[in-house]
């Protein structure tokens, strides 16, 4: 019987919150520093560190490297050549990220093995596939979530550029009303992307005005216009603010989730999530971040595919349980929720690796052989494949709430 707590590491990139995590984790708040992601799982850069009975540490990466069928079952080592296909995280943005797009298993295992033909070091800043692996990614909102994602359908998109017409903008307008549909939006994504600076420097201007007179008139797309000043205001003198505005605006509650499969461009903008991504770190970039950007590469990977995103609705379908679905064969999320005073013990079968993470109350775990551990808000816990199932219950009358993170479902 191994239940093992997990210690994890916080990443603390610039556009983190100094409140979220660290008030999740029940350390004081605000921390000295921003704490932007806290990663669970088994990824080389930070892997999670498993805590033993007598409070000795392992990586958890070290633990799957030496017995890859016994932490990860048969199937999923085999699938995954040893290696634990997810990585869980919890993202704190209190700022904008990058416009990103992540690559398909094709075109990642192709680029990976471009850059390694050409020598470029994969901890280089410029390299675009340290990794020979898809990068889908699913984000749950554990707070009201705000996000761009996917292209808008090109007849609203015309109707959002119609409503803050400016003269520099009209022949852009022109361009997709002629042709309303992905080609239409792949020619002036391209178009506005590849800009040369000095056009960008007398239309951006154009368009942050055109933007401002929209939401003192409480426009149809204010709330679009709103987030187009807040990047603006950040990012002045970048194309990635022409390109957001013609993705999906979206607002998440708690409980929802958007799945981001490979070429989706989207860009997170505030909001506490819990994620679940391939265990990759493939990620191109278009502009709105001072970190290593390709254009080129990016429009080789974006999907032009528009229409509104579908979210998944944050209720449980059988009482206390809510299942994300994706065609990632990498990951599996799922949320169980216990209201106030309901003692109901769920029992977790062993589907393969899996972590739990407890994100409201405390819950107790109790495996087969009828050892328990404790586990707290903003604990997280290994349950290796050779393990039998857990039963999970409240440990005292207030609300609980869990995420299950298994690999996928692994076909042969
Ligand atoms: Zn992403």
């Amino acid at each position: 019987m191994t239940v093992e707590l997990l210690r994890n590491a916080v990443r603390p990139y610039a556009w983190g919150s100094r409140t979220a995590i660290p008030e999740l984790l029940g350390r004081p708040v605000p921390a000295p520093h921003p704490e932007a992601e806290l990663w669970m799982g088994a990824h080389p850069g930070d892997p999670s560190h498993v805590i033993g009975p007598d409070g000795t540490e392992r990586s958890l990466l070290e633990l799957v490297d030496a017995d890859p069928v016994g932490q990860l079952g048969e199937r999923c080592a085999k699938r995954w050549g040893g290696r634990l296909p997810f990585l869980l995280k919890i993202l704190a943005a209190e700022e904008p990220l990058s416009m990103q797009a992540h690559p398909s298993a094709a075109q990642a295992a192709e680029g990976h093995a471009r850059e390694e033909r050409l020598g470029i070091p994969r901890d280089a800043s410029n390299r675009n596939y340290p990794d020979p692996t898809a990068k889908p990614e699913l984000v749950c909102a554990l707070t009201e979530f705000h996000a761009l994602a996917g292209f808008r359908d090109p007849g609203r998109t015309v109707k959002l550029l119609k409503a803050i017409e400016t003269p520099g903008l009209a022949k852009y307008t022109g361009l997709l009303e002629a042709q309303p549909d992905p080609s239409g939006l792949r020619a002036l994504f391209t178009t506005w992307i590849t800009l040369p600076q000095p056009s960008l420097d007398g239309l951006l201007p154009e368009v942050l005005d055109a933007c401002v007179r929209h939401v003192q008139e409480h426009g149809e797309f204010a709330t679009e216009c709103r987030t187009i000043l807040e990047l603006g205001e950040a990012h002045p003198r970048d194309a990635g603010v022409l390109a957001a505005l013609l993705l999906n605006r979206l607002t998440l509650r708690e409980g929802e989730a958007i799945y981001l499969p490979a070429g989706n461009l989207h860009l997170y903008l505030s909001g506490t999530a819990v994620e679940i991504l391939a265990n990759s770190d493939n990620i191109l970039r278009c502009g709105l971040t001072p970190k290593h950007v390709d254009v080129p590469e990016l429009l080789r990977v974006v999907d032009f595919a528009c229409g509104e995103m579908p979210v998944q609705p944050g209720e449980c379908a059988d009482d206390r349980m809510a299942v994300y679905h994706t065609d990632a064969p990498e990951f599996e999320l799922s949320r169980m929720e216990w209201t106030a005073d309901d003692p109901t013990e769920i029992e977790v079968d062993s589907a393969g690796p899996q972590i739990l993470l407890c994100t409201a109350g405390d819950l107790l775990v109790t495996a087969a052989d009828g050892e328990r551990i404790e586990l707290r808000r903003g604990q997280s816990v290994w349950l290796p494949a050779a393990d039998p199932a857990v039963k999970i219950r409240p440990l005292d009358g207030v609300r609980a709430q869990l995420f299950r993170a298994t690999a996928g479902t692994c076909e042969e």
